[in-house]
């Protein structure tokens, strides 16, 4: 699978997904038209799909106006964002496969930052929108911390260890001085970021991460972690499970900066 990174709005990406010899193209997450549409036209590219990870308007701005252009292109979303999603045409439930553009997909229901989050698994790669970052998660907007935990740690780190991530936003940095924060003695967390940190220097993206380095750095994928649980456990009231864990490192991150 080729992934073009396309960067959009201020911080946000869209990945242009391409079968070798295809000139079919799989979007995910179309957050605006134009840097989606000159990304294509770059490639000569058809657009056959948008998979869109969530209903938020910073992921899904450009779905209306990319389809007016293909109107052959098909939107793929969780079925409960129907009636919110722009231009949704296929709705799926968890664990849903499909084949577009040369591949095969399978959907992962993943609440906790919405209840209709969903992602991508394809290839070798899993495309997460705003429910995993690279060494973070989103907000609990919709969802418990349950949720979130269930969709982290029972689902995404469950995928094979090699499994390329593709996230929804450019906030790395922020999240690994954040990692390093929760768990100063974890030597993978300051020598991802020096890592991230060279590369944003140059202008690069931070993605993908693997699910390999999630695990070893991601402080709402190590709620066992006895450094972040000595960080919260003024804040656990005794709920020492790591459900309660991951609502309270959420809950730090809130507050932190
Ligand atoms: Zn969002
Ligand atoms: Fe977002």
């Amino acid at each position: 699978m080729q992934v073009e990174i396309v960067p959009c709005l201020s911080d946000n990406y869209a990945y242009v997904l391409t079968a070798p010899g295809s000139r079919q193209a799989v979007v995910v997450d179309a957050s605006e038209a134009a840097p989606v549409r000159a990304a294509l036209q770059r490639s000569g590219l058809e657009l056959v799909a948008i998979l869109s990870t969530h209903h938020h308007p910073d992921h899904v701005g450009g779905n209306e106006e990319l389809v007016r252009e293909f109107p052959r292109a098909r939107v793929f979303a969780f079925g409960t964002d129907r009636g919110r999603l722009p231009a949704l045409t296929d709705g799926l439930s968890d664990d849903a496969r499909f084949d577009v553009g040369g591949f095969e997909f399978r959907a992962l229901h993943i609440p906790g930052h919405t209840l209709g989050a969903v992602a991508y698994v394809g290839a070798d790669c899993v495309f997460t929108g705003d429910t995993l970052f690279v060494a973070g998660c989103g907000r609990l907007f919709e969802g418990s911390a349950s949720q979130m935990y269930d969709s982290l740690n029972e689902k995404l780190a469950r995928l094979p260890d090699a499994t390329r991530v593709f996230c929804g936003h450019e906030y790395t940095a922020k999240n690994l001085e954040f990692a390093a924060h929760m768990e100063p003695g974890n030597a993978a967390v300051r020598a991802k970021a020096e890592r991230v940190a060279a590369l944003r220097a140059r202008g690069e993206p931070s993605v993908p991460s693997t699910i390999a380095e999630e695990r070893a750095t991601n402080p709402f994928m190590r709620c066992q972690s006895p450094e972040i649980l000595e960080q919260v456990a003024e804040d656990l009231a005794g709920d020492r499970s790591p459900q309660a864990v991951l609502g309270a490192v959420r809950r730090a991150k809130d507050r932190y900066r």
